[in-house]
């Protein structure tokens, strides 16, 4: 699943292929599930003759502005992705929506798995003010982690996991600073002295921006992994720790990486540098 680093990969080829301004064609929806609001009917009727006045990132969600003051916030959930080609090639049946522009390029979002979602809204707050803080941005301290952590009576990893908590962050990203901190993701939330966090909150800057860096993270090589709109793939599996290397040495101490589960979710650790 994309995260941070993957979706801002994917907002900054947006930017770089210039289609702010350029006015949309048309909208059309080749599944209707992928518009979780409004109705397709009017979806396609509030993007007609409009144009993006910006594209951002909040969390794991694309920011899309719309000239009109409307808000269309796209979440690429399992495996979605967004190709940017001329209109005249053809469509391919993984590709659930197009969005024509005038200049004769089509956004089509591209979606194996169907579970990607896109809103169209007059205000954002309702699903964006729900998010944690952008653990990229200046204002995201140690202090700021701290006062999240202490009290909480949850295991690390989910509460990493959890949007409301921190923004961004999913399976592959909360692994590594997990591994990169030496933090066993079973550990009580409040139990982390002060400076353990630091030390992750270090340590998931870190890896997000290594990330960032890398263009993101490119598992295998299905039409369901992540590739970025400029069709790449990005390199940071190459430099990955623990996710997905079960078996194979940890980079630090040798000992074979495990994986176990923690809170349904599939979580690489080395038990010798990650003690509980
Ligand atoms: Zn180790």
């Amino acid at each position: 699943m994309p995260e941070l680093p993957e979706v801002q990969t994917v907002v900054d080829d947006l930017n770089a292929a210039k289609l702010i301004g350029i006015p949309i064609v048309s909208a059309r929806v080749f599944w209707r599930r992928t518009i979780a609001e409004p109705s397709v009917r009017m979806f396609c009727r509030w993007l007609k003759d409009q144009n993006f006045k910006a594209i951002g990132r909040r969390g794991k969600y694309l920011v899309f502005e719309v000239a009109d003051g409307h808000t269309m916030l796209l979440h690429l959930r399992m495996s979605g992705r967004l190709h940017l080609v001329s209109a005249s090639v053809p469509r391919n049946k993984h590709e659930h929506v197009i969005f024509s522009f005038e200049d004769g390029r089509q956004l089509r979002f591209h979606d194996t798995r169907k579970f990607g979602r896109l809103h169209l809204l007059k205000d954002p707050k309702k699903i964006l003010d729900r998010l944690g803080p952008e653990p990229l941005a200046a204002g995201f301290t140690a202090k700021m982690l701290t006062k999240g952590l202490t009290y909480r009576k949850r295991l690390l990893k989910p509460l990493l996991l959890d949007q409301t908590f921190i923004a961004g962050l999913g399976n592959i990203y909360a692994d590594e600073a997990l591994w990169e901190a030496k933090l066993h993701p079973c550990r009580l939330a409040a139990s982390l002295s002060t400076s353990e966090i630091k030390v992750l909150h270090r340590n998931i800057r870190r890896v997000l921006k290594r990330g960032l860096n890398n263009l993101g993270t490119t598992l295998g090589t299905g039409k369901g992994n992540f590739y970025s709109v400029a069709n790449r793939r990005g390199r940071n599996k190459d430099v990955l720790k623990v996710f997905r290397r079960t078996d194979l040495p940890c980079p630090r101490c040798r000992s074979p990486i495990e994986r176990i589960i923690v809170g349904q979710r599939s979580t690489h650790i080395c038990s010798n540098c990650q003690k509980i």
